[in-house]
């Protein structure tokens, strides 16, 4: 499987979002300026990281100790499964 395959294409990630200690708020009323809401998708994602400065690759190291990634995403949940997912797990609040 490739490394791009684990993403579910929630976009929840392509949102603003505020990074608490014990809890992540998503809202999903603001989304990235390149984030297409019919498609779920990247308008710009070969040139992401140019385009946009906010943007995060997301590597194994993100998905083992991130904060900034949902309970949902399909990372998290692959580093779970892989038990090298080293960050208690934090309320997630979608608002929006
Ligand atoms: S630039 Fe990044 S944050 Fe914005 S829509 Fe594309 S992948 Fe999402
Ligand atoms: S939150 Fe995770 S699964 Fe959802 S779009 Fe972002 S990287 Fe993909």
């Amino acid at each position: 499987m490739k490394w791009e395959d684990i993403c579910t294409r929630c976009g929840l990630c392509c949102h603003e979002k505020v990074i608490h200690p014990d809890a992540l708020v998503i809202d999903t009323s603001q989304p990235c300026a390149f984030y297409d809401e019919e498609t779920h998708s990247c308008t710009v994602y070969s040139e992401r990281f140019a385009k946009c400065p906010r943007c995060e690759k997301v590597t194994p190291l993100m998905a083992a100790f991130g904060r900034s990634l949902p309970e949902s995403c399909g990372y998290i949940v692959w580093a779970k499964r892989h038990h090298i997912r080293f960050r208690k797990a934090v309320e997630n609040v979608i608002a929006g």
